[in-house]
């Protein structure tokens, strides 16, 4: 019978420093270990043949690597000379704690002393921490010099000493020093590992230690072991087990540095050489007592997790499964050791078994699916959302793990609105629900949409309850038409017409927004029965003939700029986007035939503010009012100047004295009256420029 012991292998702080510098190789850091990372040759071969290599110094550690300090730690001049340099500290952090417990008491005025081996690298680490002054005993009949008894002892342990040795030696100081401090810093690893190697080896008839010739952790183990049975052996791989030879019981320990796959090895070969063994009866007895047959689903536990696939004792059957990566779980992007770790114990279905070969196939994800598809079909029946990461896009939709579980999204039903480009899901956690299942074809369809839906039948009835007219919101423009923009108000939607975007005038929305902008608008008109919502956006204070209003008055002398030019007047802007009219009568001191005989587009002139009709948006201009009376006595004298009744005229020059008011006959040939040159009233449709149609509906 072989027992192998359950603490044999990677302690905690090995496995971390191991994995941390898988990690970096995996990113592809360059990176260099001071000192090997573990007393196990095999581990430091295969870094090496990866590009870690190992040095002694800092200083010799080239310039673009980062330092790997391992678990065994360093001392505090050795984080010195790394300085600014980047470095990964994988220091176990049960060392750590000693390293506290060292500077603080030497701080103190402790002396400090370690019971450990002088060379050993964790106890040099430590040292390291009281600048090089500790008391370093590693007999167990060492008495303390008397210079040492009058001191205040700080005493602590390398982690993976014997606790007897410790015992006996913190014993051996007791008798003659006055003060002690005492901390027992041995790893309860390593106090584990060496328990169980006492208690197999006292029941067994052969031991096999396995562990690195350099590591102090597997001599203490064959220490321990061969105390209590001779015949004990102390291998690094299974190339140095002893000839095959007859046992009835054989225990395997190995040192914190092992790799579980040398382990398996070496326990693989003691097997094939117990086979042939005088109670080869009992072994079969044990053996045949658990069965194994293709399609069992058993309980299995992790003995080692490599990059390709997981190791998995099968509790007693005589050969362990192998779990491809593949086979592990439902998520293509995951890692064997992203999934489980040595230890966990996992349900596996028995794929087939292989006598000849000593070989067991497993796969978890046919456990894993069938488990998922049980938790999924329960969602389904109670309607209830599930979260699942997109792992792939495939043809007309994405797929989703949910449960180890793989769901179909079809395309339309990955969001609320159309998605281009499905690949950009990938990695995304989206909440879903299933919309269909089929459990013959074990196919099942879900929907992110009927989520997003639901959410916005939500909102959308709370808007509608709350939704007034005036009401302020803050919105985000969804989508541009000719007509004006949609703007999400918080579920719902609302149109922001063309003419409520802004107080110019515009040709397209696009002119003052875009998607996305967030806009502060307010409910105009809301129709609950075809919910149609009308957004208003104008501010009343940015009007522009309110603008007007506050600055022009009648009478009022105003600097404009001719815009346009109609039959019966021009067209001058005063302030932006209010034009007043100068009726053709109004343009000269004489009659004139068309605008355009005195004016040109572009032209600045004065005129004087004649009339305002701030109801109508109309505003009366006249250029003639500023010329001076004498030249318009002048034009009456030729009587050329068929002015409008009504027509005031006024000097701005202040020699000449205006006091009446001329009344003149309108012409014959009359224009347009100027009080009717508002742009509604403007000659028939058909000439009248778009633009002027424009302002028409204002
Ligand atoms: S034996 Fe203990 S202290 Fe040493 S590395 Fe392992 S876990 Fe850390």
């Amino acid at each position: 019978m072989i027992t192998v012991a359950k603490t044999a292998g990677f302690c905690y702080g090995v496995k971390r420093a191991v994995d941390g510098v898988y990690a970096e190789i995996e990113k592809g850091n360059k990176i260099a270990t001071l000192g090997h990372l573990i007393h196990n040759g095999q581990v430091i071969a295969e870094l090496e043949e990866k590009g870690v290599k190992s040095y002694e110094r800092v200083s010799d550690i080239p310039k673009d690597c980062t330092v790997v300090i391992r678990a065994h730690g360093v001392g505090e001049d050795v984080y010195k000379e790394i300085g600014e340099r980047q470095c990964i500290d994988l220091t176990c952090p049960f060392v750590s704690k000693i390293h506290k417990i060292v500077s603080e008491h030497y701080a103190e005025g402790y002396q400090i002393v370690i019971v450990g081996d002088k060379n050993h690298p964790e106890v040099i680490g430590i040292n390291g921490h009281c600048s090089d002054s500790a008391v370093i005993i590693n007999d167990k009949n060492y008495v303390p010099p008397p210079e040492l008894t009058e001191k205040r002892l700080c005493i602590v342990a390398q982690t993976t000493i014997n606790k007897d040795f410790f015992g006996e030696i913190v014993q051996n100081i007791k008798k003659t020093c006055k003060s002690t401090l005492i901390f027992d810093t041995i790893c309860s690893a390593t106090k584990d590992r060496q328990k169980e190697a006492e208690e197999l080896s006292l029941i067994s008839d052969m031991m096999i230690v396995i562990g690195g010739r350099e590591s102090s952790n597997t001599r203490k183990l064959y220490e321990i072991s061969k105390r209590n049975c001779p015949e004990t052996y102390h291998v690094e791989t299974v190339r140095d087990l002893p000839a095959k030879k007859t046992h009835n019981k054989i225990g395997i320990t190995a040192g914190a540095s092992t790799p579980g796959g040398i382990i398996e090895e070496v326990k693989k070969a003691m097997s094939e050489n117990v086979k042939n063994e005088e109670n080869f009866a009992e072994l079969f007895e044990q053996y045949s007592s658990k069965t194994l047959n293709n399609g069992d689903i058993v309980e299995g536990t992790v003995v080692e997790v490599r990059s390709n696939e997981v190791i998995v004792d099968l509790g007693g059957f005589k050969y362990n499964g192998q779990l491809a990566a593949d086979q592990l779980t439902n998520d293509p992007a995951l890692k064997p050791s992203d999934v489980v770790k040595e230890g966990d114990t996992i349900k596996v279905y028995v794929v087939g078994v292989n006598d000849g070969e000593g070989k067991v196939v497993l796969s978890r994800k046919k456990v894993i699916n069938e488990e998922g598809w049980i938790k999924i079909k329960e969602a389904y029946e109670e309607g209830r959302t599930l979260e699942g990461k997109i792992t792939k896009a495939v043809k007309g939709g994405v797929i989703a793990i949910t449960e180890d579980t793989q769901v179909f999204i079809p395309a339309r039903q990955v969001s609320g609105r159309f998605v281009q480009d499905l690949q950009s899901l990938v990695g995304d956690i989206v909440n879903y629900k299933i919309i269909e299942i089929d459990d013959r074809r074990k196919r099942v369809i879900g929907s992110v949409r009927v989520i997003i839906e639901a959410e916005r039948k939500e909102k959308e009835a709370k808007f509608w309850a709350e939704a007034e007219v005036g009401k302020k919101y803050e919105g985000t423009v969804k989508s541009i038409t000719n007509f004006g923009a949609f703007v999400d108000i918080g579920g719902v939607d609302g149109l922001v017409h063309i003419s409520e975007l802004s107080w110019n005038r515009i040709k397209h929305p696009s002119e003052v927004v875009k998607e996305g902008d967030v806009l502060e608008v307010y409910i105009k008109d809301i129709n609950p029965e075809t919910k149609k919502i009308s957004l208003g956006y104008k501010k009343a204070e940015d009007n522009p003939w309110e603008i007007a209003k506050s600055k022009i008055a009648i009478g009022d002398i105003v600097k404009c700029k001719i815009v346009r030019m109609l039959p019966f007047g021009a067209f001058a802007e005063i302030i932006p986007n209010v034009d007043g009219l100068i009726h053709i009568s109004q343009i000269a001191d004489r009659k004139i035939g068309k605008p355009e005989d005195v004016l040109s587009i572009g032209q600045e002139v004065e005129a004087q503010v004649t009339d305002v009709n701030w109801d109508d948006k109309k505003i009366s201009l006249s250029i003639s009012a500023l010329i001076p009376t004498k030249i318009v006595e002048d034009k009456k004298e030729e009587d050329e100047v068929p002015l409008n009744a009504e027509t005031l005229v006024y000097s701005t020059n202040p020699d000449v004295e205006v006091d009446e008011k001329i009344e003149i006959e309108p012409a014959e040939e009359e224009a347009p009256a100027e009080e009717a040159p508002a742009e509604e009233e403007a000659p028939a449709e058909e000439d009248t420029p778009a633009e002027e149609k424009a302002d028409d509906a204002e």
